[in-house]
C-alpha cells in the first residue's frame, strides 16, 4: 500500500506525494525535474512532463466494452464489422439479438489489426454431440493466422494442444478453465503482432496472453509460427497484420460481445 506523506513548508506549499500543491493559487507543480534520467534517456524518474495516460472509462459491468473499444459485435449488433473470409462477401452466419452462430465458411473482421486487447464470449452447443475435436470446435484466429482454440473441453478429452484455449498445435492452456457446454465463456486476449527485419526474418515473434473465464492460461507466450493442423507454418512478413477470424469447424458455436482495443506504446496518447 502506498503511503502518502504530507509535510508543510514555510512557503505555504504542501507536498502531497509527488505533487506540490500551492496554497496561493499558483499552478501546482507535478513531479520532479531534478531526479536522475531513466535508462531510456527520455524521462526523469517521476517526470511531471511525461504524458498523462488517456482516460478510459471501464465498461459498466465485467466484460462490457470500455470507452475506447472498437465493438465488433454488440448487443443487437448487425454484424456489419464482419465479412466472409473467402471472397469478402456479406456475412452468412445466422445472427440474432447480437448472437452469432458459426456456420459454413470462416468469417473475419473487415478491419485489420496489429497489437490489441480482444474480448470474445462464446458458448459451445448445450446439446452435446461428438467428442474430441468434433465437440464445439471453432477458433479465434488472431491476425487471421494464430489460433486460440474454441472447443467444448468440459469432460471431453483430446490432445492437450488442441483443447479449449490452446495455442492450437503449439501449447495447451496452463489449466483447463472451461465451463459446461451451453454456458457463456470469455476469452480476454492480449496480443502483440510479430515484427520482421528488413530481410524478412523474424525480429520478434507474435506473443499472446490469454485469460479464460478470469483464469490466466497463457502468459506472454510466443507463437512458433502461424497455426496449421498437424504442422506449424513458418513466419513470413505478411503475418505482421490481419483481421480477427472466427472458424467454421462444422459445429454450431455461439459468439457474442466481441470488442477490441488496438494497443499503442507507453506515452503514445
Ligand atoms: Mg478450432
Amino acid at each position: 500500500m502506498r503511503v502518502t506523506r504530507l509535510c508543510a513548508l514555510g512557503t505555504g506549499a504542501l507536498f502531497a506525494g509527488a505533487a506540490v500543491v500551492s496554497l496561493q493559487g499558483q499552478q501546482p507543480k507535478i513531479g520532479y525535474d531534478d531526479t536522475p534520467m531513466q535508462p531510456n534517456g527520455k524521462w526523469h524518474i517521476h517526470d511531471g512532463k511525461r504524458p498523462q495516460p488517456r482516460i478510459v472509462t471501464p465498461g459498466a459491468t465485467v466484460g462490457a466494452p470500455p470507452s475506447d473499444a472498437v465493438v465488433l459485435l454488440g448487443p443487437g449488433g448487425d454484424g456489419s464489422a464482419w465479412q466472409m473470409s473467402t471472397g469478402g462477401g456479406a456475412l452468412t452466419w445466422p445472427l440474432k439479438d447480437g448472437v452469432l452462430q458459426s456456420a459454413k465458411g470462416m468469417i473475419e473482421t473487415k478491419q485489420q489489426f496489429t497489437d490489441f486487447q480482444l474480448h470474445v464470449e462464446f458458448a459451445t452447443p448445450k446439446d452435446v454431440k461428438g467428442d474430441g475435436q468434433g465437440r464445439g470446435n471453432s477458433g479465434v484466429f488472431l491476425l487471421g493466422q494464430f489460433e486460440v482454440q474454441v472447443l467444448d473441453s468440459y469432460q471431453n478429452q483430446t490432445y492437450p494442444d488442441g483443447q479449449a484455449a490452446a495455442m492450437y498445435g503449439q501449447y495447451p492452456p496452463l489449466v483447463n478453465a472451461s465451463r459446461p457446454p451451453g454456458e457463456w465463456q470469455a476469452y480476454d486476449i492480449v496480443f502483440t503482432a510479430p515484427r520482421f527485419k528488413g530481410d524478412g526474418t523474424v525480429e520478434k515473434p507474435a506473443m499472446v496472453t490469454v485469460v479464460h473465464n478470469g483464469v490466466v492460461v497463457h502468459n506472454a507466450t510466443a507463437y512458433q509460427g502461424p497455426t496449421e493442423h498437424k504442422t506449424i507454418k513458418p513466419y513470413v512478413p505478411a503475418a505482421a497484420t490481419g483481421p480477427i477470424r472466427l472458424q467454421d469447424h462444422g459445429n454450431p458455436v455461439h459468439f457474442r460481445n466481441i470488442w477490441i482495443r488496438p494497443l499503442k506504446g507507453y506515452d503514445e496518447t
